[in-house]
């Protein structure tokens, strides 16, 4: 099989994550690469971070494809005098491209949220939020698992199958909850606790606020599960790779995929306190 160019790469990655489909604030797709270059070998990771760069260099890669952008707002300067200027700098004097796909890669199906669903066992899958006029896209997951678990044990479920971080899997509900049907969304979900209360038994997503978790509960919402961002949309990659060697096999080319291993969560340090310390708050 011959290698593809990059720009037969993208073409690829934009028929699977339409760029139509990213929400308006949203910036995805090529950051950085020449499209006439030939493309033997990938790495897929969530986050455009210094470690993944490094992580590219070790394993060889002409192109990273990452689910988070690398700017969001306007940019006046790539200098090397920043984390991300650095990162460009990096990037292009080693030949190294880099690729986003972000809010299109969340409410394309597959998306980041059907891994995540598929990953905990979640069958039978439709969007939690779909976009209107096409119901097959659109934001969360909403399934159901093979057979009915208490939360306790769900929430056991989710920590053995998802990567260990030190966020660690957060769980808001009596343990003894019966759940089958459940709502995920991969990346920070707050924003749709009103439709998985609506949909599910359990809604499994990242960066839950306090008040908005509070209140959810309070007016009798679903079980939540609160996981680190990076581990619910890390499955993605996988989903990624296999989409991307499908597409470039069909047209009699294939690339090296490799999968990051690095966790890039922020979190590096957990400090258990125990009860008989007597917290007062
Ligand atoms: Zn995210």
């Amino acid at each position: 099989m011959s290698q593809p160019t990059l720009r037969e790469v993208v073409s690829v990655l934009d028929l699977v994550y339409p760029p139509r489909l990213a929400a308006d604030w949203d910036s995805v797709g090529l950051v950085c690469g020449d499209l006439d270059a030939t493309v033997s070998a990938v790495l897929f990771a969530v986050d455009p971070v210094m470690e993944v760069v490094d992580e590219a260099l070790l394993s060889q890669v002409d192109l990273i494809i990452t689910h988070h952008p690398l700017f969001l707002a306007g940019v006046h300067s790539v200098a090397a005098t920043t984390a991300k200027g650095k990162i460009v700098h990096t990037l292009i004097s080693h030949g190294i491209a880099l690729f986003c796909a972000h809010t299109n890669a969340d409410h394309a199906t597959p998306g980041v949220s059907d891994a995540l669903a598929e990953k905990l066992g979640i069958g039978d899958l439709s969007p939690l939020v779909p976009i209107l006029g096409q119901p097959s896209a659109g934001t969360g997951r909403v399934g159901e698992l093979p057979e009915t678990l208490t939360l306790e044990q769900f929430a056991e479920l989710v920590a053995v199958v998802l990567p260990q971080t030190v966020h660690g899997v957060r769980v808001a509900g009596d343990p003894m909850t019966p759940v089958r049907t459940v709502a995920v969304c991969g990346g920070a979900g707050d924003g749709f606790l009103s439709e998985a209360a609506l949909a599910a038994d359990v809604y499994v997503t990242s960066d839950l606020r306090h008040h908005l978790a509070l209140e959810h509960l309070a007016d009798g919402g679903c079980a939540l599960i609160d996981i680190a961002h990076w581990a619910g949309e890390w499955p993605w990659l996988e989903q990624a790779a296999g989409a991307l060697a499908r597409g470039l096999g069909s047209q009699g080319s294939s690339v090296r995929s490799i999968i990051s291993q690095r966790p890039t969560d922020p979190w590096t340090a957990r400090v258990l306190q125990a009860p008989s310390q007597g917290s007062t708050f």
